[in-house]
């Protein structure tokens, strides 16, 4: 059966696929971390729905949810009509969010998926301060849909599909400590107030506290409160994606809590429908300029997800997952960090929380004491997943080269189910080193 679904889909299905291409596996039962395949091998599932599934697979308080909606005899497809499913979502969501933003916020169910939410962020702050120019960042991912792609930077296989605004500006992402910060927020301060620039005044600028895709990037917290300064002082809308950030992956609930900036608008998918398609902005209520009907869409508001969704971001406060992504994470960071001494092809360690990248080098070109960066290794950390995958580890590659290592493990991981996937990420290093 194994062989035979691989082949069949591999002939039939686009050849954009992804994570097909590398893990070819065929997951039939999941629960937790782990994934069981049909033929009978057990994974350490260390992609979790490209990072999604903040309590893993089937857990069982959000198969709970979804059965409760079934049996209830609820309607599935509700358009986005006031139901009590819906109700329940948006109290929960609302009492995770950062007080002060919280208390004057709307939320417009988008849907459903995280692309559709930064669409809709984009519309708004363009519908409220009718300008149209975006500000966004270089090794930034936002979605695969026009506006979201063009807002995206360093995807080399994307390039080709992108298709720019005519008034979008890209700022370098300082990634490299406080004074990288500076720097970029000084480049981002120039570009803004420089009238030789040409650049018009912007309707929003859009950033990840932690880039995923990008190859896990975290944004200094000192910078994002330069973030916020820059462009409250301009009336720009500030854009939060937390897409894959939110719900305590980087060991705080939303990852702006980190620097404690209040953002005008946060995208939000992933996690937020416990496993299932949801995605919602929510913003602050004076950018709710929009008349009725001017953001619609036939998925919105799944009920199943919404029941999902709350489920988890329950579970996720009442438990202090946040804190423990931080703790374990925290954790984690430190013994692959070790791990970097004995191996050369270890670039770099980095990460928030359960949000961690391994970026792969090659250890032949390492220099020795120069302060130059070794250059990135595609070939060697593409044989990294594989020897991971051949130990039942799976892990997903990021960043401009695909070169970074990715770990979003469920928030429930265990003491143990860290030690393990950090050994078996060990031994792969050292046998696709050889
Ligand atoms: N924003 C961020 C930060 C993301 O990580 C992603 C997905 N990886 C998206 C937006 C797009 O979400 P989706 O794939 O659901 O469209």
């Amino acid at each position: 059966a194994h062989e035979g679904i691989l082949r069949r889909q591999s002939l039939r299905e686009s050849a954009a696929r992804t994570y097909a291409r590398s893990l070819p596996i065929v997951p039939v039962r999941a629960r937790g971390l782990t994934i069981e395949g049909a033929d009978g091998r057990r994974y350490l599932d260390c992609l979790s729905g490209a990072g999604t599934l903040a309590l893993g697979h089937n857990h069982p308080v959000v198969l709970e949810a979804i059965k409760k909606v079934l049996d209830s005899g609820a309607p599935l497809h509700v358009l986005d009509l006031a139901t009590p499913v819906k109700d329940a979502f948006v109290t929960e969501l609302f009492g995770t969010l950062p007080r002060e933003f919280a208390d004057n916020a709307r939320v417009q169910f988008c849907g459903p998926a995280g692309t559709d939410a930064v669409e809709a962020a984009f519309k708004l702050v363009r519908a409220a301060t009718g300008r149209s120019g975006l500000l966004a960042f270089t090794g930034a991912y936002h979605g695969m849909t026009e506006g979201a792609l063009a807002a995206s930077g360093g995807a080399e296989d994307v390039r080709v599909t992108r298709l720019p605004f005519p008034q979008d500006y890209r700022c370098p992402f300082g990634i490299g400590g406080e004074a990288g910060a500076r720097t970029a927020a000084h480049w981002t301060e120039n570009l803004l107030d420089d009238p030789k620039s040409g650049t018009p005044a912007p309707a929003g600028m859009i950033l990840e506290p932690v880039q995923g895709e990008g190859g896990v990037n975290p944004a200094p917290d000192g910078w994002m409160r330069r973030m916020r300064e820059i462009t409250e002082t301009r009336s720009i809308p500030l854009i939060a994606d937390e897409v894959q950030t939110g719900v305590g992956r980087t060991g705080a609930f939303w990852a702006v809590e980190h620097s404690g900036i209040v953002p005008d608008v946060m995208v939000l998918s992933k996690a937020i429908g416990g496993s299932l398609p949801l995605a919602v902005i929510v913003y602050r209520s004076e950018l709710d300029t929009w008349q009725p009907g001017a953001h619609a869409g036939t998925f919105r508001g799944n009920q199943l997800a919404m029941a999902a969704g709350t489920a988890t971001l329950a579970y996720v406060r009442e438990n202090g997952l946040a804190e423990r992504a931080g703790v374990l994470g925290g954790r984690m960071l430190a013994s692959l960090r070790s791990l970097a001494a004995d191996h050369p092809c270890v670039g770099d360690v980095r990460g928030r929380g359960l949000m961690i990248g391994v970026e792969i080098v090659d250890p032949e070109a390492r220099p020795q004491g120069t302060g130059t960066e070794p250059p990135p290794d595609p070939v060697l950390a593409a044989a990294v997943q594989q020897e991971c995958l051949s130990r039942g580890l799976i892990v997903e590659l990021g960043g401009r080269y695909s070169t970074v290592v990715r770990l979003l493990p469920p928030l429930t991981l265990t003491d143990e189910q860290a030690t393990a996937v950090v050994d078996r990420l060990a031994d792969a290093l050292a046998a696709a080193e050889r």
